[in-house]
């Protein structure tokens, strides 16, 4: 039988990984989970910006790396974990959304079978996606999708494909990485796709640095939206064919169009109350938040 990893490399204790999301950039919006595991690592592995908003101390190295090949990142750290070191991979916002975590599990599948015995925690982060809804308003109050519009890792033809059935479902939809200077034309390209779909009158947000000082929000029909609105520090979310705003905010209504609830308070009940039970009835149990 192979010798755990802590075991061949001469340490006593299982290394583990810790994959955190630091959230959308201010500092308060740092969970204090992701706090403690930072207290205690030896090691912090991420791209550079990101490493640099961890406070230097000793005991700790900072491995920032502009090496966009996540994988790469990703198996450094775990050789470093396997090895019986503290590490902290971290991502901006969700550590699982368009970031770290997925890629540390790749390396991990593709590595030694030792590297199995690691103690793996991933530490959730607010996502900018939800950072840029709230500062806005809630206009992902009803069913949203949430699509990368790079074409790093999937064809272009898909990520079309997908904007133009996500829109005709009727989906609200937020787009992580819009537009890059590798890639200028491709977002023109989407909003032709989303105004066919969704309809020209159809609010489009631009959520540019959410959290940070410099935070700039923007919304505008889609028939105004351009190019150039969106760059890759702007999260881009479209709305539904119900998405309205209300004084300064956007908001989409939690029910469908034309959609009668079951179940509001003040509302007439389309049949009489069922008599009091302790099996909840579905309108209080199939659905958690209201
Ligand atoms: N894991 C990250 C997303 C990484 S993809 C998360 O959960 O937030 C990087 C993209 O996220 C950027 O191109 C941009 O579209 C979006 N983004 C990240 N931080 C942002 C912020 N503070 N304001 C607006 N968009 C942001």
């Amino acid at each position: 039988m192979t010798p755990p990893a802590h075991a061949q490399s001469g340490h006593t204790e299982p290394g583990r990984i810790v994959i955190a999301g630091l959230g959308p950039g201010a500092e308060d919006m740092v969970t204090p989970e992701v706090q403690a595991a930072l207290a205690t690592a030896t090691d912090v592995v991420g791209y550079i910006p990101y490493v640099n908003r961890i406070k230097p101390r000793s005991g700790l190295v900072l491995h920032a790396s502009d090496n966009r090949v996540e994988v790469d990142r990703a198996t450094h750290a775990l050789q470093m974990a396997a090895a019986g070191r503290r590490v902290v991979v971290v991502s901006s916002g969700d550590p699982g959304v368009f970031a770290m975590a997925s890629a540390v599990f790749e390396a991990l599948e593709a590595g030694p079978r030792a590297w199995r015995e690691l103690e793996v925690r991933v530490l959730p982060g607010i996502t900018a996606m939800l950072a840029a809804a709230a500062a806005i308003g809630a206009p992902l109050g009803h069913d949203f999708a949430a699509i990368n519009l790079s074409d790093n890792l999937k064809p272009w033809a898909l990520i079309e494909r997908r904007l133009q059935l996500v829109g005709e479902a009727g989906l609200a939809m937020a787009f992580y990485n819009p537009r890059s200077k590798s890639r200028p034309h491709q977002f023109a390209r989407a909003l032709e796709v989303l105004r066919a779909a969704c309809g020209e009158d159809t609010l489009i947000t631009f959520a540019r640095d959410v959290t940070k000082p410099d935070q700039h929000l923007l919304t505008v029909a889609l028939r105004d939206a351009t190019p150039e609105m969106a760059d890759m520090r702007t999260m881009v979310i479209v709305g539904t064919r119900d998405t309205r705003r209300v004084g300064t905010y956007v908001y989409t209504p939690r029910f469908a169009p034309g959609h009668q609830p079951r179940h509001q308070p003040g509302a007439q009940p389309a049949s009489p109350p069922a008599p009091p039970s302790a099996v909840p009835s579905p309108s209080q149990s199939d659905q958690k938040e209201d």
